[in-house]
């Protein structure tokens, strides 16, 4: 099973990747994971990658789908995989479409968990983490017992720069603006499957499977 999983900020894209993983037994295929990965191994690639991440620059798509292309190559990838994080552009989903074609292979879904704005926002601003041990809680969904005191540790907690609405609301704006095109993208080849992101994490996993017919 072949799979890219879209999905924004909050979306909760992370916890469902590991119960795929776990359920299919394919490795999650995510490109922060391989660039820190190429860079700790000293490969070609790598080596290319840290000369622009050292200068606060973004890595090319040519360095990232190279990249990509070595790490679909490997044995654990034989069976499937899950993309998480690639592709984020249209030309990028035309490189993968490539690449795959030159492994005699093709995508089998594309799976876009869908969520509201407003419950993102929601979602995400109501994140406290402590400044002491990195515990998270939830103003609503799970908050500390003493307000803007951890549990765990008694240190103070705060919402991250990353949390502030207004922030939220920017990242949001910017996933919107870069993932509309791959979407239709993958619409029009009969990939796409969306799928509502609301609700319990086993219920947003059932409707998962049911959308890949598994
Ligand atoms: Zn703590």
């Amino acid at each position: 099973m072949r799979l890219i999983l879209l999905g924004p900020p909050g979306a909760g894209k992370g916890t469902q990747a590991k119960l795929l993983v776990n359920r299919f037994a394919i490795p999650q295929v995510s490109t922060g994971d391989m660039l820190r990965a190429a860079v700790k191994a000293g490969t070609r690639l790598g080596q290319e990658a840290k000369r622009y991440m050292d200068q606060g620059a973004l890595v090319p798509d040519a360095v990232i789908i190279g990249l990509v292309r070595e790490r679909l190559r490997q044995p654990d990838c034989a069976g499937g995989y899950i993309l998480d994080g690639f592709p984020r552009t249209v030309a990028q989903a035309e490189a993968l479409e490539k690449t795959l074609a030159a492994l005699h292979a093709s995508l089998d879904h594309v799976v876009s968990l869908e969520v509201p704005t407003e419950d993102l926002v929601l979602r995400i601003a109501g994140r406290r983490t402590c400044k002491n041990c990195g515990a998270m809680y939830h103003v609503r969904f799970s908050p500390s017992q003493t307000d803007g005191r951890c549990d765990a540790c008694g240190g103070p907690t705060y919402q991250r720069d990353d949390d502030h609405e207004e922030t939220v609301r920017r990242r949001l704006g910017v996933y919107a603006e870069q993932t509309t095109p791959l979407i239709s993208f993958y619409e029009a080849r009969g990939l796409l499957r969306r799928v509502p992101g609301t609700g319990e994490i086993a219920e947003i996993s059932q409707r998962i499977s049911a959308a890949l017919g598994a």
